[in-house]
């Protein structure tokens, strides 16, 4: 995960960030054109007046990204405005304009999957699902990791019920608790602090720092590692291992 680039909520005009392609996952997307920038109405009413200050500029914008690795278009939008920063070169301070993107389609794959295994489609959707809200609503994001990881623990074969005829199902907390800590060492702890941030999601109260979500983004792709690892290379060395011996015999 590149966490750099998905930290500051906002980019300044010629410094797109450089996000990563998500389909080919590899290339990097650059501006398509200029982007389309519009003030807001307030913003349109009021420029003119003694009162208003640059600072309450409002802006919208839409743009496109485009992948030259795969030649995927990107659309995304967001607000803007203006602030001042101090520019080395002129040595003074300047207005610069500044965009907050609130919108990918396709969405930015923040994370990826393990490509070696078949995970659930349920699961990945879910994991897809935070990855589209992720720019414009935290909450809802930390919501949408919490339901992955029930899934996550579905396919973990961490039960729901303890008894398939009773109605009552395990909480996430004590399903969590069901991991084998053998197994899937510190499974339990990554997925633990995962709930507990989609718990905060939960109440919608606009409250979930971004830096949480990006942690939780960080533990549940190594978390994924770990539940799905990549297959043993030790079939294929002790193979090699057995011709150097038949070799060496066959010598003697
Ligand atoms: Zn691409």
């Amino acid at each position: 995960m590149q966490r750099e680039l998905y930290k500051r909520t906002y980019f300044n005009e010629g410094e797109i960030p450089k996000w990563r392609c998500p389909t080919c996952l590899t290339g990097r997307l650059t501006l398509h054109e200029k982007l389309f920038v519009a003030d807001n109405a307030a913003t349109r009413r009021d420029i003119n007046e003694d009162y208003f200050d640059a600072e309450q500029i409002s802006r919208v914008f839409t743009g496109a990204l485009c992948c030259a690795n795969c030649g995927e278009t990107v659309v995304f939008s967001g607000s803007g405005g203006v602030e001042r920063e101090y520019s080395h070169e002129n040595d003074d301070y300047e207005w610069v304009n500044y965009y907050v993107p609130r919108f990918f389609y396709p969405a930015l794959k923040i994370i990826g999957m393990p490509e070696h295994a078949s995970i659930p489609k349920d699961m990945e959707k879910a994991i897809s699902a935070s990855f589209s809200v992720f720019w414009s609503n935290l909450d809802s994001c930390a919501n949408r990791l919490r339901t992955a990881i029930e899934l996550l623990l579905d396919s973990m074969a961490v039960v729901r019920k303890v008894n398939p005829n009773v109605t009552k199902e395990l909480t996430l907390h004590q399903r969590i608790e069901r991991i084998d800590s053998v197994q899937y060492p510190h499974v339990q702890q990554m997925l633990e602090a995962i709930k507990l941030v989609g718990n905060d999601g939960s109440h919608d109260l606009g409250q979930v720092p971004r830096e949480d979500i990006l942690s939780c983004y960080e533990i549940l792709e190594h978390a994924l590692e770990l539940v799905y690892p990549p297959p043993s290379k030790t079939p294929l060395i002790a193979q090699m291992a057995q011709k150097l011996i038949d070799k060496s015999s066959t010598r003697q």
